[in-house]
This record gives structure tokens, sequence and C-alpha cells, in this order.
């Protein structure tokens, strides 16, 4: 028996300004006026001092891979290509995106990748076609 639940919800001012910067090829973070921390996604209050976040800034897109894994599990649950996924973290900031690598760069903790984006962008994570090394 398959249930239907498809449903939508506003994304709110701080992920809004975070699709609009994938959709114009940046990325975006929230800079907190009190303690200065910028975070990718950016936030609507501080996540170190609860201010609320009034200033929304373009960061440099490099970033660097956290931790990765290895899936040949896709979505809808079958078996495909082997899919390398990293979590990174932009340069000076705080948080990060999980994404996938592309498949010619050999994954490494440390490793300094950048954003590839698609040349047709919506305002949506899917605006980043993957990652790939930034040197
Ligand atoms: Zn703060």
């Amino acid at each position: 028996m398959d249930i239907e639940s498809q449903y939508e919800y506003p994304a709110g001012v701080a992920l809004s300004k975070f699709l609009e910067g994938l959709r114009n090829g940046k990325i975006i973070a929230s800079r907190c006026e009190k303690c200065f921390s910028k975070h990718v996604p950016p936030r609507a209050y501080c996540l170190d001092c609860f201010k609320p976040i009034n200033e929304y800034i373009e960061v440099d897109p490099v970033a660097e891979v956290q931790t990765y894994t290895r899936s040949r599990l896709l979505a809808v649950g079958e078996t495909g290509e082997e899919i390398v996924w990293v979590f990174v973290r932009f340069v000076d900031t705080l948080g990060g995106l999980l994404h996938m690598l592309d498949t010619a760069t050999t994954p490494r903790i440390g490793l300094k990748v950048k954003p590839v984006f698609r040349e047709k962008r919506v305002g949506s994570i899917h605006d980043i076609k993957c990652f790939t090394a930034a040197d």
C-alpha cells in the first residue's frame, strides 16, 4: 500500500537567503553581530550565543572535507554506481553541508574542495552538482 505524503513548507528567512545564493552560484553564511561566528547553512539565530541574525554574507566557496563515506544504495533503495558522500565545512565557518564528491576525486579528510554549480539553477541544494578538488 502506498501512502502519499507530499508537503511543502516555507524555507524561512535564513534558508531562503541560502537558496537564493545557490541560485546565483554563491555560498551564503549567517554572521552574528555579537560573537561574529559564521554558519553555513545560515541560521536565523546564532547557534553560539542565540542572538537573532541580521547579516548574511557570501563566503569563499572553498571547503574542507570533514568526513566521507561511500555508498551504492540510492535514495529509492536500489543499488547503483558508487557515490562518495562528503561532509564539508567552508573556510572560517561553522556547520557544513553533506553532498556528493565527483568521481575523479579521491576523498580524504582535510581535502580542499569547491562546489560545482549546475548551469541551470533554481534555488535548491541540487544547484550544486557535486564537490570537486579545489586545486
Ligand atoms: Zn553569536
